[in-house]
């Protein structure tokens, strides 16, 4: 486990790649289902996961680089909605973000017991995806929000073609950047706190300093392919 830390009722938590039963590629705790990863383990390391934090239920999602928000409260049991935000007010119920080089967020509503995680990547950050689950915590009557930032690739890897490159920038300019040797690229972890200090969000960045291409203790899709595991991170309220 990277991090885990309780602010008022509500624990989160960013997990590395230590603590599953997973082999190769995936080895140890991948929590990716659509990787080649043997389908039984995965929901080993999710059980495993689910065990350490003490839930009742862990809920994920089916990712999609898209903008849509899911609460607990309107998944089934057993249900994996397709979203790049989850969000919940139901004691117990785990909401879980899965990554590999995007950027994993995790929400708290201060006010009231609310919290959520959001998948952003370059799609999610032009399209707005944490801004959208900022307006629905909002929506639910919790005006007041902290925000954790975790691991991703960094600004210096994340390299792009100029023209991708700068599509990004023209929406968040804080986002543009240059690789360390000199190509264009993005830096989503910086647009992605910029857009929630726009919103008046303070922001703890566990990883400004932690970069998933360059750091072996995660699980990267630019450094390992198309194989790679996914690390995550997760909110429960208590
Ligand atoms: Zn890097």
């Amino acid at each position: 486990m990277l991090h885990r830390e309780t602010v008022g009722r509500v624990e989160l938590a960013f997990t590395d790649r230590e603590g599953g039963v997973s082999d190769g590629p995936w080895s140890s705790l991948n929590l990716g289902t659509s990787n080649g990863d043997d389908p039984d383990v995965v929901e080993r390391n999710l059980a495993l996961l689910a065990d350490e934090l003490a839930l009742d239920r862990l809920v994920r999602m089916t990712q999609v680089h898209g903008a849509d928000v899911a609460w607990t409260s309107e998944v089934a049991d057993g249900e994996i909605p397709v979203a790049d935000a989850l969000l919940t007010d139901q004691p117990g119920v785990g909401v879980l973000v899965r990554v590999a080089d995007c950027t994993p967020v995790v929400l708290v509503g201060l006010d009231e017991p609310v919290a959520g995680v959001v998948h952003c990547g370059r799609e999610g950050l032009v399209k707005g995806v944490v801004m959208g689950a900022v307006a629905a915590i909002r929506e639910h009557g919790t005006e007041a929000l902290e925000a954790w930032v975790g691991p991703r690739a960094c600004g210096r890897c994340y390299e792009l073609p100029e023209d991708m490159a700068d599509a990004v920038g023209a929406v968040v300019p804080e986002a543009r950047s240059t690789t360390s040797w000199g190509t264009p690229a993005v830096d989503i972890g910086a647009g992605v706190v910029a857009q929630l200090h726009e919103l008046g969000i303070p922001v703890t960045d566990l990883g400004e300093h932690e970069c998933t291409i360059e750091d072996e203790r995660f699980f990267s899709y630019r450094r390992q392919g198309q194989d790679s595991g996914r690390f995550g991170a997760i909110a429960v309220i208590r």
